[in-house]
């Protein structure tokens, strides 16, 4: 089931990368960029990593369209 993996093909493992997130995070293959879409208001936003793509979405969450809530 898994023994393909043995030989990564290279157009999986961009699209593996482009959506290994869960939080609707896309990985932009070609800038190295994270990019990320508010739910609440569609507005989009990038960041130059993951985790600084969660300090921005938190931030915007919580005090720009509180996401919501
Ligand atoms: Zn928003």
């Amino acid at each position: 089931m898994i023994s393909n993996l043995e030989i990564p093909d290279p157009f999986q493992t961009f699209v593996a990368k482009k959506y290994a997130n869960a939080k609707g995070y896309i990985y932009d293959f070609f800038t190295g960029e994270w990019s990320y879409k508010c739910l609440t208001c569609k507005e989009d936003m990038s960041a130059p990593s993951r985790k600084i793509m969660t300090k921005i979405r938190l931030y915007h969450t919580r005090n720009e369209c509180t996401g919501g809530y």
